[in-house]
């Protein structure tokens, strides 16, 4: 079967059916989402589902701060509940210099129009008072952060777009993309051959795999993050906890159930899915010193995912300078859920109108790396 698509996404987690959904709704119909197991199967489907504008980057900030108003009204405009939830992101700091970073960084996020503030540690024993605080110095709080369920959202942005005519392949693989005189031609899948003009390369963990089809080398790494969700308790937990310092995360689900992580700097690059016993007893040993409540509450489940990394820290969107049409939405490195909504809405415009019209993206070029570059530093 031959057949032929304006558009061809290759990846079908949040960011291909994001971009999908928004290339839809501007007009461009005739789009064809790839992906080779079933959707939200890769990152997206293993991430902690978390939604913070707090970062230490201005570019995050702003594409964060734009996906929450996206969020926001996801519902209506996407037609699905995602269980989004504005619970706040609460951010430890147990260090001299972390307070100095957490106070810097609230002063920029405020500049850029962030509900956010510092609170004392008084403030943080009334507001929180099942945490244990030994330690803490302070905290910065943002009450419109949140989360929502990462499998529902990609499906939702999948179904309306399929609804407005996309079309998504599920267990389909692309295996090589065709190129003449610098020119897409079309994408091999495992199923079929389709022509195309344009490719988008949204494959998360296998970006730079997906790149080089086309000729073009990402600066991207993959590197094995794991985390686990306990049974469900009653809630207790609004915000989703993050200390830089302790390495870890926490949140509550809608259902009660508690799903946290944490990085693991020895982690070498790879493709490795495997859960492993280490992180598992470093976890369940550290975690109820954090939250008593957690001592005696069961695991029910842990596994893992790729972040996929760009140097910075921070997402990579662009197209190939030496591939026409050939645009990369890569390099997520750990937050790439939360900023789906603005990046597949401004990748879209880019598309359609010949440049994004609610976001400036023109920081998140790849020629950045060979100026300089300013890494962003609030990553688990
Ligand atoms: C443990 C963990 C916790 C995280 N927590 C958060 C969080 O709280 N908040 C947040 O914002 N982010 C979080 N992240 C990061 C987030 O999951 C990712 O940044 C985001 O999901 C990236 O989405 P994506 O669509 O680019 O990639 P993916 O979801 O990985 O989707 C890419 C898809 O491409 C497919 N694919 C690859 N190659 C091909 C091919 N050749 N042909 C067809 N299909 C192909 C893959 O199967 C995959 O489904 C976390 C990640 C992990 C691992």
């Amino acid at each position: 079967m031959n057949e032929r698509a304006s558009v061809v996404i290759i990846g079908g987690g949040i960011i291909g059916t994001a971009i999908a959904f928004y290339l839809c709704k501007n007009g461009m119909n005739d789009v064809v989402v790839l992906e080779k197991n079933y959707l939200s199967s890769g990152a997206t489907g293993r991430c902690g589902g978390g939604i913070r504008q707090q970062w230490s980057e201005r570019m995050n900030i702003r594409l964060a701060m734009r996906s929450v108003k996206l969020f926001e009204n996801f519902e209506e405009d996407v037609g699905m509940d995602i269980e989004y939830y504005q619970g706040g992101y609460l951010l430890l700091a147990y260090t001299d210099e972390e307070v100095g970073f957490f106070e810097k960084n609230v002063k920029m996020q405020q500049e850029e129009g962030l509900d956010v503030r510092i609170l004392t540690k008084q403030e943080i024993e009334r507001m929180f008072p099942f945490m244990n605080s030994e330690g803490v110095k302070l905290a910065t709080y943002c009450p419109t952060d949140g989360h929502a369920n990462p499998h529902l959202a990609t499906f939702a942005y999948a179904r309306a777009a399929e609804r407005m005519g996309a079309k998504i392949y599920t267990h389909t693989e692309a295996t090589g993309i065709d190129v003449a005189n610098g020119q897409i031609i079309g994408v091999q899948t495992s199923k079929s051959y389709i022509k195309t003009s344009v490719v988008i390369n949204a494959a998360g963990g296998y970006s730079r795999e997906v790149g080089l089809m086309a000729g073009v080398e990402l600066p991207t790494e993959s590197y094995r993050h794991q985390i686990f969700v306990t049974e469900p308790l009653e809630h207790i937990l609004d915000p989703l906890v993050i200390s830089f310092e302790n390495n870890f995360y926490i949140r509550q689900t809608k259902s009660g159930n508690f799903i946290m992580g944490q990085g693991d700097k020895d982690e070498p690059p790879s493709h490795n899915h495997n859960p492993s016993w280490r992180f598992l007893k470093e976890m369940t040993q550290k975690m109820p010193k954090f939250f008593p409540f957690l001592e005696d509450v069961r695991v029910l489940k842990h596994w893992a995912g790729l972040y996929n990394m760009s140097p910075d820290a921070q997402p990579i969107i662009d197209k190939a300078d030496n591939v026409q049409d050939f645009y990369f939405a890569v390099g997520f490195s750990g937050h790439g859920f939360m900023l789906a909504p603005a990046v597949g809405e401004a990748l879209a415009e880019w598309i359609v109108y010949g440049k994004p019209k609610k976001v400036d993206i023109s920081n998140l070029k790849i020629d950045r790396f060979a100026k300089g570059v300013s890494r962003e530093k609030n990553v688990v």
